[in-house]
């Protein structure tokens, strides 16, 4: 499994890992959503899946937005992106074999939905639920934050502090308590999908060993029983922008629990709050699509010549299976070094009726979600992150200059405007399917 600076083979599952997919039709365009329980999907996977699921429906790759939900137990989506255990050729093979199920898992998803299109109603809603969600980034008492793993000492923020510290001073950010909802029913009024987007990592505390698709698929389970939806009902989560946030109030002491407890009791309270949204919710028949795809090409991070040097000689000698946070970002900052000077990221704008969703392939900050959701032309707006590609960290400018893990080079890959640069054209993407809204 991926999603830890530690190798975590995997020894069962607790419950199943799926994409979820929808796909509308207004008669004139057509789009397919996915949401994939994985930690998440790098460009060439993601690809992959798009062409298949073209192949076998005919919808436009442009057309297709697939998405991971950030799930931290799944396996690697590639090979090659994994930790190496003591027998590095199996972890290969395995990494092959699933990436293979993956890409065919999504397009089979997609290509269902397909096949199922039928007459329906659509219509979205937006709530709140601001218990659920901490900015996980805080300012901390001077020289109590940790060095870097580069041995840098210049961090102003800590990801993660101990909860309750006397060495916190407060966080760095705000949340977004924002649930939003798309919501889709037959001609017959029968519930026979949902889209809910939320800003919130992930859950967590799963036993070791154990894969599963973590609060985002308790959420699908818990939403059709609160809508009595059938067998045919698809619940879906997506991922909001959530790279600063997570499940831990960190004001209070920790305190323990099962496992699984708090995955259900997220999970619970968010399918309780959505399924009120839904039951607001004013449907119509005859919505209107449009999508917009851009592809923006990002200038790469490259390691200073000290830090490059430095990374060469802490790798020296050192095994795959011994390695450690240290020995990760070394060989990080080597492979940005290696590597091309830019990246081309796929962005993506829908419009439904006069909802918007905007998709980006980060680990995005909540003040670039917050700040689309505001700006954009559209009624509402709710923001997928981790979708049509996977290129790490995406804090804003302000954020790089905080420092602290989300920043540190090789968690975050491209250049440092590069959250003004993709909400820029974001919002011009919106503006562009906001015209003709219906
Ligand atoms: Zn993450």
């Amino acid at each position: 499994m991926i999603g830890s600076f530690r190798y975590r083979p995997a020894t069962g599952a607790h419950d199943p890992l799926h994409s979820r997919a929808l796909v509308l039709d207004d008669g004139t365009e057509t789009v397919a959503i996915a949401v994939v329980d994985s930690c998440y999907i790098p460009r060439e996977t993601v690809d992959a899946a798009k062409r298949l699921a073209h192949a076998e429906t005919g919808i436009p790759t442009d057309r297709v937005l697939i998405a991971a939900t950030h799930t931290h137990t799944a396996p690697p989506p590639a090979p090659g992106v994994g930790l190496r255990g003591p027998e590095p050729e199996q972890d290969t093979r395995n990494e092959q074999r699933y990436t293979r199920q993956l890409i065919d898992g999504i397009a089979a998803s997609i290509a269902g939905a397909f096949e199922r299109l039928e007459p329906a109603e659509i219509g979205w809603a937006r709530t709140e639920l601001p218990d659920e969600v901490f900015n996980r980034r805080w300012f901390m008492k001077e020289g109590t934050i940790p060095a870097d793993p580069f041995g840098g000492t210049t961090d102003r923020v800590r990801m993660n502090p101990p909860a309750a510290s006397p060495d916190l001073v407060r966080p760095s950010g705000p949340v977004d308590p924002e649930a939003a909802v798309l919501s889709i029913r037959t001609a017959a009024k029968k519930p026979l999908a949902v889209l809910a987007n939320y800003s919130l990592h992930y859950v967590g505390n799963i036993p070791a060993g154990l894969v599963s698709a973590d609060y985002f698929g308790e959420f699908s389970l818990a939403i059709a029983s609160r809508l009595d939806a059938g067998e045919r009902f698809v619940g879906m989560l997506s991922n909001g922008t959530s790279g600063n946030i997570n499940n831990i109030d960190f004001s209070k002491p920790r305190s323990r629990r099962e496992p699984f407890e708090q995955v259900r009791k997220v999970a619970g309270k968010l399918a309780d709050a959505v399924a009120k949204a839904v039951a607001g919710i004013e449907y119509r028949p005859d919505a209107s699509l449009a999508m917009e795809q851009v592809e923006l090409a990002l200038a790469r991070r490259k390691p200073t010549r000290p830090i490059l040097e430095q990374s060469r000689t802490v790798l020296q000698g050192v095994r795959p299976s011994e390695l450690t946070r240290r020995h990760i970002y070394a060989q990080r900052a080597i492979d940005l070094h290696d590597g091309p000077d830019s990246v081309s990221v796929v962005l993506q704008a829908i419009r439904i009726s006069d909802l918007g969703i905007a998709a980006l392939p980060f680990e995005t900050f909540v003040e670039t979600g917050l700040a689309i959701k505001r700006d954009s032309p559209l009624q509402a707006t709710f923001v997928i992150s981790l979708a049509n590609g996977a290129e790490g960290y995406l804090p804003t400018p302000e954020h790089h200059v905080l420092g602290g893990y989300e920043t540190w080079l090789g968690t975050s890959r491209v250049e440092a405007q590069a959250s003004e640069k993709i909400r820029e054209q974001l919002l011009a993407a919106l503006h562009k399917v906001a015209t003709g809204e219906n």
